[in-house]
Formats: C-alpha cells, sequence, structure tokens
C-alpha cells in the first residue's frame, strides 16, 4: 500500500526522543511529510495588556530552531513544510493534497494548543484521516504518573516523592538516520523572514549571558560544554543562583521550551554523568529543576483555565491594583529598585533573565506594588526567549499568592535578596550605568547615600539624576522580611 504519513511539528523541534516521528517510520511509509505551521495567533497581541505574543529574541529563536530542524531533515533525506497559517486549515488542506492517511503530532497542556488539537481533528474527521497525539513534553510520561492528573498533589514536594518512589524516567528515543522521502511535487518554500511576521530582528547586546541560537545541534553543544567539557554541572546546586555570564545555570530552557532537547535526554545524560564522573547534590538537582517543570505542565492539565485566571489555581481571591503606569515603570526598569530594575532591563535587551531575578521581580510586581500578577506573567510571555507556557504561568501564579504554593503569603525582600545574591553590585551595575559611580554599600539601595550624609534625598549625586527615586516606601525593605524560594526548603539529600 502507498503510505503517506504527516508528522506536524510543534513545541517538539528535534529529531531525538520523537515519538510521533519513529511511530510514523514504524509503518514503513512511501513518503512522509513533516510540517510546521508558523501560527499567526501567535504573533498577535496578548489578551489583558496588548503585549506582542512573541517578542524578537523568541521569534528569532524560532526562526533558527526551524532553520536547523530543515537542514538536518535535509541531510537525511526529506525537507521541512514550513507554512504561515492556522495548523487547523493548513493541516487538511495539505493532508488531502497530499494523500495522507495519518497525522502524527505531540500533545501540548494548556487551552490555546488544545483548541488547536481539537480544530484539526474536526476538520479532518471526515476524510478518513487517522490524527495520532502522543506526550512528549515531560520528563515522567503522563501515563506513568502514579496517580490520575485530576488528582495531581497539589504541593510540589509531594508530587516529586511520589514520582521518585514510583516512576522510572523512560529512555529517550535514537534518532532515524533516514527519512523517507516527501511526496513528488510537494513545493517546499523558504522559511518567513522575520519581518514578514512583523518584527525588528533584534540587537546584540554584549552583556547577554549569552547568545542563545536555536535548533538541536546548538542544545546539544550547550549540553556538551556544559557538562562535559567545562564540567559544570558538577556545582550546580552552588552555581545556580548566580545572575551574571553563561556558567551559573544550564541555560537549557530555550530549547526545552521550543522542544529541541527532550528532558529525558537530558536526564539520561545526567545519568551518564553521574556513572562516569560525579554524583552528587548538583546532579541531583538539575534532575530536580526538570521535575518542578513537569510539575507545571501537569498543573496545566490539571488546572485548566483557572492557570490564566486573576484567583489562579489555588482560586484566591484578592484585590489587585491595574495602575498602567507603575506596570510600565516595572517594564521599563525603572522603579528605583536597582535590583528590580537591572533584571527588568536585562529581560528587555536579551529576552532572559536568571530564576533568582525572575522571582524577585514577580514577586516585587505581585506583593510589593500589588499590581494584577497576570500583566507580569504576560510581559514576561511577550519578551523571554524561553517562554513555556506552564513554567511562566505555573512560576507567576505561585510567586503571586495565587497556586500551589503551601505559603501564599509568601514576599521576597528584593533589597535583602540583592545583597545576598549580588554582595558587590556587579550584577545592576551591569545593567544600571547610571550607579557605575555608586560606593558598594549603597549601590542596592542609593537613597540610603544621602541619608547617610544626612543630606536631603539628592538624586543629583554619582550620577544619580538619571536614576528615579524608590516608587514604594522603602521601610518595606527592612531587614528581616525576606522568604526563600520554596525549593530551598526542600533541600532533600540525595537518597
Ligand atoms: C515568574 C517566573 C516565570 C518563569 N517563566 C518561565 C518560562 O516561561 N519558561 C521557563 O522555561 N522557565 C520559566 N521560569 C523558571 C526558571 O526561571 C527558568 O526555567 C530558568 O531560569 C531557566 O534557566 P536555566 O535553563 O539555566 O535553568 P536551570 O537552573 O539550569 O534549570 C534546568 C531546567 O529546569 C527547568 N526549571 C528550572 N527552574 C524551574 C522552575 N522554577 N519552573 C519550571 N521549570 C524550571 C527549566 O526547564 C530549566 O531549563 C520562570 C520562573 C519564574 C519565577
Amino acid at each position: 500500500m502507498n503510505e503517506t504519513a504527516i508528522v506536524w511539528f510543534r513545541n517538539d523541534l528535534r529529531l531525538t526522543d520523537h515519538e510521533p516521528l519513529m511511530r510514523a517510520l514504524r509503518n514503513r511509509p512511501n513518503h512522509l511529510v513533516l510540517v510546521y505551521c508558523i501560527d499567526p495567533q501567535q504573533f498577535e497581541k496578548t489578551g489583558l495588556c496588548g503585549f506582542p505574543k512573541t517578542g524578537p529574541h523568541r521569534a528569532r529563536f524560532l526562526i533558527e530552531s526551524l532553520e536547523s530542524l530543515r537542514n538536518q531533515l535535509q541531510s537525511l533525506g526529506n525537507d521541512l513544510f514550513v507554512t504561515i497559517g492556522r495548523p487547523e486549515e493548513v493541516l487538511p488542506d495539505l493532508a488531502s493534497q497530499v494523500r495522507a492517511s495519518r497525522i502524527l503530532f505531540h500533545e501540548e497542556a494548556t487551552d490555546e494548543e488544545i483548541r488547536v488539537e481539537r480544530a484539526v481533528t474536526n476538520a479532518t474527521k471526515d476524510r478518513a484521516i487517522a490524527l495520532e497525539p502522543y506526550w512528549g513534553s515531560t520528563l515522567f510520561h503522563r501515563d506513568d504518573l502514579p496517580f490520575e492528573v485530576d488528582r495531581l498533589p497539589n504541593v510540589f514536594t509531594q508530587f516529586r516523592i511520589r514520582c521518585e518512589q514510583a516512576t522510572k524516567v523512560r529512555s529517550p528515543l535514537s534518532r532515524p538516520t533516514q527519512l523517507p522521502p516527501p511526496p513528488p511535487g510537494l513545493q517546499f518554500r523558504r522559511l518567513p523572514e522575520l519581518k514578514e511576521l512583523g518584527i525588528v530582528d533584534p540587537p546584540e547586546d554584549s552583556r547577554a549571558v549569552m547568545r542563545f541560537h536555536g535548533g538541536e545541534p546548538a542544545a546539544t553543544a550547550r549540553l556538551d560544554a556544559w557538562f562535559w567539557r567545562e564540567d559544570r554541572l558538577r556545582n550546580y546546586k552552588l552555581t545556580r543562583n548566580g545572575l551574571l555570564g553563561a556558567d551559573y545555570s544550564s541555560k537549557f530552557s530555550p530549547w526545552l521550551s521550543l522542544g529541541c532537547i527532550s528532558p529525558r535526554t537530558i536526564a539520561a545524560e545526567v545519568a551518564r554523568y553521574e556513572e562516569t564522573r560525579v554524583r552528587n547534590d548538583s546532579t541531583y538537582w538539575l534532575v530536580f529543576e526538570l521535575m518542578w517543570r513537569d510539575y507545571f505542565r501537569f498543573l496545566a492539565l490539571q488546572a485548566g483555565n483557572s492557570l490564566f485566571a486573576r484567583n489562579g489555581p489555588a482560586g484566591v481571591s484578592k484585590t489587585w491594583s491595574t495602575d498602567r503606569g507603575a506596570l510600565q515603570r516595572w517594564i521599563d526598569g525603572r522603579t528605583g529598585i536597582p535590583f528590580v530594575d537591572a533584571n527588568m532591563r536585562e529581560l528587555k535587551s536579551t529576552g532572559f533573565m536568571s530564576n533568582r531575578g525572575r522571582q524577585n521581580v514577580a514577586s516585587f510586581l505581585a506583593k510589593d506594588l500589588n499590581i494584577d500578577w497576570r500583566f507580569g506573567a504576560e510581559w514576561f510571555e511577550s519578551q523571554l526567549i524561553d517562554y513555556d507556557v506552564c513554567a511562566n504561568w505555573g512560576n507567576w501564579s505561585y510567586v503571586a499568592g495565587v497556586g500551589n504554593d503551601p505559603r501564599q503569603d509568601r514576599r521576597f525582600n528584593v533589597v535583602k535578596q540583592a545583597h545576598d545574591y549580588d554582595p558587590r553590585g556587579e550584577y545592576v551595575r551591569t545593567w544600571l550605568p547610571e550607579l557605575a559611580l555608586v560606593p558598594d554599600p549603597y549601590v542596592h539601595e542609593p537613597w540610603r547615600r544621602s541619608d547617610a550624609n544626612r543630606l536631603p534625598l539628592d538624586f543629583g549625586e554619582d550620577g544619580l539624576s538619571d536614576y528615579p527615586p524608590p516608587m514604594i516606601g522603602i521601610d518595606r525593605f527592612d531587614p528581616g522580611s525576606s522568604s526563600r524560594h520554596l525549593a530551598e526548603k526542600d533541600g532533600r539529600k540525595r537518597k
């Protein structure tokens, strides 16, 4: 029989550990169409604040990832069919055109994406095309969880312990070495340029933690360098709260978000590293963080649209401010709190921010400014190069106190955090040139400089005329009101 199968690529732009692709090949189809739809919906505006849904750093990373996937597929005898259009419109027509009998794809976890899957199903149901969804974005397979997703524990630690006790991470699937050709006559178009998507190429910033290149080979190269060549995994637990440079953490997140590498592939490499180099708290901690990623993904399945609602998955009713002027100061890094501003400027300029930074700026917006946490989540959605709908909205709801956090009243004292994690002010000076000349003791609290000198608050000193005074009462930052990330509390030692 002359079979043509379609593999619909989504947030899984890789060849290794790709179940839909391997399943398609198992039937030895005569022809294979590998398709990616650039969905115009992803380039519209966010619902509440009207930010561009996909900012320039992520858009560039996506195009690079597609380019890289296309090159790999070409070297195996096929190609990537890329088109701008809604999957529910593109796929049924394409399936008719090439007489495909199957469409295989990876499932997603959130409403917008699930709705696209349903629309594709509806649009193909009268055409004798089998749709084959597979789960493949997490470390623990959904079918291997020791509980139904509806009964996901509402605290991460319980989830982690139960999974560690009962669930084995599946081995990653190997990559194909050859592919059947596309059907004759299928026209492959060039990839769109950023400007065709309404995006201006982002300028390079030499202060960026690193230049993230999209695609599976770049992901593998990062893993090789960070695990093996530079041996950074060995000390990850000690360095992971860093703020500057490429090495304090893995920086896998952009590749994980677009699926250029799978969490199972990373876990398998951790196991190999543990066998051949060292097994310690740091190697465990990387897998621990991947479990957080899983947790938020399964939470999205369980919580549905409450993940995006003001009251969050926990249904906590609070009064939030919608002050757009204050929001804009936060976005622009002009709050007058150097640690917040440095992180926000890094995000805007590079599309990346450390985990420590993310927790602090999110806490500041939701807990100090009391601004609707969803505004912040939308800004992150727009700007992050590693935007992952589940990780972003899950973490935001968690920090805002409306998510799955057993201590919903936690608030970060952002000034204390700044002293703890940036003791010499190197990070804030990197992003806030206005503070270059401010002496170390005052760099996180420039307002104190005037107090100490018993002068009226004078922001004309030390170049501070360009830097705003704090936008909220500084008594909030008196010592003794900081909290730590739950993960710190969950500091279980290795079995
Ligand atoms: C408010 C807020 C928003 C966030 N938004 C996103 C997002 O959109 N996309 C995203 O990938 N991460 C998000 N995170 C989680 C975390 O900040 C990033 O995953 C991490 O900073 C990426 O850097 P890394 O790859 O070097 O991480 P590493 O420390 O090297 O960790 C390895 C991997 O574990 C996963 N991971 C680590 N921490 C978390 C976490 N708290 N939640 C979920 N997964 C985690 C990531 O996939 C990460 O790549 C957010 C955190 C906060 C507090």
